[in-house]
């Protein structure tokens, strides 16, 4: 028999979970939801702790609209970087400046996608005022997703003080006070840097987080390079987006997998039906899944119709979070409790509206959104999403059939679609006052320390 203080291996609970489980106890026992074993020993992240290396060849920045800008590479001059072992824990987290990162070839992350992510914007309010909008959705879920693929856990709260101190030092230079209305994209990563070959759990860890220069494709479409505003047969597009529903040929993500998960596992194999997609002129895949076609989402962002049931109800409806086929979006969780807040039968009115909507979470068929189609019953559709935010569908083709979404408030919104925009859009500007904004106080780039030969220095959060 085992000795009595050993710990005990339950050989029948869930691999996932209890992987994940030992993972926080090991790696962050402070967010862990049991208390560990035995007590910690390795450093969690710990926000204090960071350390202001300066730039000093930081690079200007460049125009609105400009190709740069488009090509989606211009980083601001700092980034946070925060280094785990499994032998001593979170090391000091470092604000240090934006450049190469160095693996070896080795690195786990190059070889079994040990990899995951967050989107999240930083925005430059009618105020003036900098703001992140429900920041701490975004650390909560990393922080899942970074155990849904063994890598190490940490208390979401800290990674929520990195974010904000990286943008409190740059957005001053790269999102100017005076240029209101303008956002940055905000990548926090992670990856499994340890230079080993062998098919196992992280033994190191890097996290980071970058500030990357962003087209606003709210933008009208003369500021757009010619070949994103154009369709592929000349014609200029209209600011929705025309979605290619997914063939029985390729899944997104599957029950038991880890589309809830943001890992970049998910997205790789998906980019070959999304540049088919291009080249059929359509701008992302509606992503169906199973026998019975369910619709789960489109591209990297949520998907939302808006119709009337056969009895004449009208409904915004979404794919359920249940089965962990679809990410858990800010903006759909945003949309949703907006909706049942605004846009339910007593609230509707008093925002303009005849009528109000009834929200629902359900498995929906692409047979039923068809259906209401040609029963005249589908009102609208779009996707929600924080990279490309909340646009309008006026397209979806299924099957040799193309659905042309009615649009009634004008050709390139609906009503709703439009109204929730500019609520969720209002609180992110500062234009109406919410806990969902979340200000930044700026400190701006810390001034030169005295001793001008020592180039670390501690800087306090
Ligand atoms: C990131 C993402 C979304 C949108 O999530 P937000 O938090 O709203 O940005 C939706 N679906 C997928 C697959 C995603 O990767």
């Amino acid at each position: 028999m085992a000795p009595s203080n050993a710990p005990t291996v339950d050989q029948t609970s869930e691999l996932t979970q209890s992987g994940i489980q030992h993972t926080l106890e090991e790696t962050a026992p402070s967010v862990a939801p049991q208390a560990p074993r035995a007590p910690p020993v390795l450093a969690e992240l710990d926000a204090s702790k960071i350390a202001f290396i300066r730039n000093r060849s930081p690079r200007e920045v460049p125009a609105a609209h400009s190709p740069p800008v488009w090509s989606q590479s211009v980083c601001t001059d700092h980034m946070v970087a925060a280094t785990w072992t499994a032998t001593d824990g979170w090391g000091a987290p470092q604000l240090r400046p934006y450049g190469p990162l160095s693996l070896m070839p080795t690195a786990s992350v190059l070889h079994y996608a040990t990899e995951c992510f967050e989107g999240m914007k930083v925005y430059r309010g009618s105020d003036h005022k900098l703001r992140l909008f429900r920041p701490n959705l975004n650390a909560a879920r990393m922080l899942k997703s970074a155990t849904r693929i063994a890598l190490p856990g940490f208390d979401p709260k800290e990674l929520e003080k990195l974010i904000t101190r990286l943008v409190s030092v740059d957005a001053e230079k790269w999102l100017p006070r005076a240029q209101t209305n303008s956002f940055l994209y905000i990548r926090p990563t992670m990856i499994a840097s340890a230079p080993n070959l062998g098919v196992n759990k992280p033994t190191e860890a890097l996290l980071y987080v970058i500030c990357v220069m962003f087209p606003s494709f709210d933008s009208p479409l003369e500021t757009w390079p010619a070949q994103m505003a154009y369709l592929p047969d000349g014609t200029l597009r209209k600011p929705c987006l025309r979605l290619l529903a997914s063939q029985h040929d390729m899944v997104r993500a599957w029950p038991g997998g880890f589309g809830s998960a943001k890992v970049g596992a998910n997205y790789g194999p998906s980019l070959i039906a999304q540049a088919e997609a291009r080249q059929r002129g359509y701008d992302q895949i509606l992503w169906l899944f199973g026998e019975e076609n369910n619709v789960t989402e489109a591209g990297a962002s949520n998907f939302f119709v808006i119709w009337r049931t056969k009895e004449g109800k009208a409904e915004l409806v979404t794919a359920p979070l249940g089965d962990k086929v679809i990410l858990d979006g800010v903006t759909r969780r945003s949309l949703l409790e907006m909706a049942r807040e605004r846009l339910c039968a007593e609230q509707a009115g008093k925002y303009g509206f005849k009528e109000g909507l009834e929200v629902v979470e359900r498995k929906f068929t692409m047979g039923e959104v068809m259906e209401a189609y040609n029963e005249g019953r589908l009102l609208e559709s779009f996707v929600g999403g924080t990279a490309f935010f909340i646009t309008a569908v006026s397209d979806i083709h299924f099957r040799g059939t193309d659905l042309v979404i009615p649009m009634t408030k004008s050709d390139t919104t609906g009503p709703y679609t439009d109204a929730l925009k500019n609520w969720l859009k209002n609180i992110m500007y500062g234009r109406e006052k919410h806990p969902w904004g979340v200000v930044v106080q700026e400190t701006g780039v810390p001034p030169e320390p005295r001793q001008t030969q020592k180039l670390e220095y501690r800087a306090r959060l």
